[in-house]
């Protein structure tokens, strides 16, 4: 279970989270999303601790992100980040990117590391581009390489970044079907996202973030359908 709890946080004089409470269940799929600047990308990376909070609490199976005891690398192999543009190694093969973490934080043999790469890459539809070069490969299968790369490290929570927003519109599909995988296997996930139609169709609940502040969290068809903030009526008003 992810909690957090009335959490602030501020860039210098910027607060740019202003007392988020959300909690995340075992296996629910929340969505978040908003406009720019309303403090997405920011939560998820205080969530699995890559950023300071000012205050507030954020806790993961009951450890506490930002206390100074907690072993943020171990609780980093337990939630998985996917953003929306990863530099794979260049001179490494996909296979071999994939495999560097489980070889180098959770210290595997190469055979270990080579079988669970093996079966993250066919789990995200790559079996056939193990021995390519991460430049021979498209948007959307580089996106896949990295769902499968944070995979590898069996995590029990993933957060995504608007994973899709890099992509020319025809290689959106195939990273959506994808997480639509994962959410179906129960995975644990926050999905920042602007598709507004896999948002509806894959989450439990909706959140919108409206400059640093939840406006309005909800299942999507009350979200979607008959949002009650002024806010979320507007901002899905300009993205129809
Ligand atoms: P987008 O939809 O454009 O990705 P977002 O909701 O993800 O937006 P954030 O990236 O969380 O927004 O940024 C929230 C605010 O914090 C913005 O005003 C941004 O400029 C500011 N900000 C984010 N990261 C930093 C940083 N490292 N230093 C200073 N300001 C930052
Ligand atoms: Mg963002």
């Amino acid at each position: 279970m992810i909690e957090i709890q009335n959490v602030r946080k501020s860039f210098g004089p910027l607060e740019v989270l202003k007392g988020i409470d959300l909690t995340v269940d075992k296996g629910e799929v929340v969505s978040i999303i908003g406009g720019s600047g309303s403090g997405k990308s920011t939560l998820l990376t205080c969530i699995n601790g890559l950023e300071p909070i000012n205050s507030g609490s954020i806790r993961i199976d009951g450890v506490e992100v930002h206390a100074k005891s907690t072993n943020l690398d171990k609780l980093r192999r337990k939630v998985g980040i996917v953003f929306q543009q990863w530099n794979a190694f260049p001179h490494l093969t996909v296979i071999e990117n994939v495999m560097l973490a489980p070889r180098k934080v959770l210290g595997l043999s190469k055979r270990e590391a080579e079988e669970i790469a093996v079966k993250q890459l066919g789990h995200v539809g790559l079996a056939d581009k193990l021995k390519v070069y991460p430049s021979r490969l498209s948007g959307g299968q580089q996106q896949r390489m990295a769902i499968a790369r944070a995979l590898a490290m069996s995590p029990e929570y993933m957060l995504f970044d608007e994973v899709t927003s890099a992509l020319d519109p025809m290689l959106v599909g195939e990273v959506l079907d994808t997480l639509r995988m994962l959410a179906s296997e129960g995975m644990t996930m926050i999905c920042v996202t602007h598709e507004m139609k896999f948002a509806r169709e894959v989450s439990d609940r909706v959140a919108f973030f409206h400059q640093g502040v939840m406006a309005e969290i909800a299942p999507p068809a009350e979200l979607f359908d008959a949002p009650k903030r002024p806010e979320t009526q507007k901002f899905l008003a300009a993205t129809h």
